[in-house]
């Protein structure tokens, strides 16, 4: 190609490449044209990204940008463009900075004033989103969640009160765990179980976290999963505030709002919007008290 046919590649600009999550027909031709002019590919795992670009005939240089070098790498990436080579950055699959190292090299750049651009295509979380059959009007990406046991414990508390429909990310070995400890901190709400997205043995499992831990008891979790958990119901968690609430005497309730610095007047008002009665009735209950 002569050098006024190449597309236009910007000196010194990042270019954030999505590549396919499986099927190679997901490659966009503009990530191909990128990946051929750039000046060098930062990928995340070289031996895994030669096949993609061998695929599509690209012959640009490679560097290894992964976890383990990924402050690094990032730096010395970011001198690069600042002598004014272009780079693109690729990971294993889908879209770089998404429950990968693309995200440090994103800041590093933002911070040291680097142009960075995007280069949309795959991302297994969208699929698995717009696949699953539930909400997608609001939603909390969580990736993986954290495999210590206080973390993973801290994490998923965390989420108990979340509304949005959740989505993780999970390996096959431990997706049993991780299936057995949702339906432990959620009770059985709906989920879909998502997995090799674009490939040949796609599939979308849309049960509920018992039925899901029932199944995988019987199957070996193969290839790689998605998890789209439906979010807690608005009445659902106004059922069990009210539960609490009722739990409480009169009194109780309208002191824990004065622990909170209510006065007395503001705090009945609360517990009478609470327990859905009036505050004539909170009154009332609390005479014995004045007496
Ligand atoms: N950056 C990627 C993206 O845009 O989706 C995600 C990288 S993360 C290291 C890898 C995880 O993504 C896998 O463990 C799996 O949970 C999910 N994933 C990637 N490809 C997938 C596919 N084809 N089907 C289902 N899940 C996939």
């Amino acid at each position: 190609m002569k050098e006024e046919e190449r597309p236009a590649v910007e000196k010194g600009m990042l270019y954030l490449c999505a590549t396919p999550i499986g099927n190679l027909g997901d490659m966009t031709e503009r990530c191909v044209e990128i990946l051929k002019n750039v000046d060098v590919i930062a990928a995340e795992d070289t031996r895994n990204s030669i096949r993609l670009l061998n695929h599509f005939d690209i012959h640009t240089p490679m560097t290894a940008y992964h976890e383990y070098n990924r402050y690094d790498k990032a730096e010395a990436l970011v001198e690069k463009l600042r002598e004014g080579a272009s780079v693109a950055c690729i990971t294993d699959a889908g879209t770089p900075g998404i429950s990968d190292p693309g995200e440090v090299l994103v800041k590093k750049c933002i911070e040291a004033g680097i142009p960075v651009t995007s280069v949309p295509g795959a991302c297994a979380a969208v699929s698995a989103l717009i696949l699953s059959g539930l909400s997608t009007r609001r939603f909390r990406f969580e990736g993986f969640l954290p495999t210590e046991k206080k973390e993973r414990k801290e994490a998923l508390s965390d989420l108990q009160n979340e509304t949005c429909t959740l989505i993780f990310y999970e390996a096959p070995h431990r997706l049993k765990r991780t299936l057995s400890d949702l339906c432990e901190a959620f009770g059985d709400r709906r989920v879909s179980v998502v997995r090799e997205l674009t490939k040949k043995h796609e599939e979308v499992l849309r049960m509920t976290l018992r039925e899901a831990v029932l199944y995988y008891e019987k199957e070996e979790p193969r290839g790689e999963f998605v998890l789209v958990l439906e979010g807690r119901s608005r009445e659902a968690r106004q059922e069990e505030e009210r539960a609490a609430w009722e739990r409480m005497s009169v009194l109780e309730h309208v002191q824990y709002y004065e622990a909170q610095g209510l006065s007395r007047k503001d705090a009945m008002k609360a517990a009478a919007k609470d327990r859905n009665v009036t505050r004539r009735e909170i009154y009332s209950e609390l005479l014995p008290e004045k007496d």
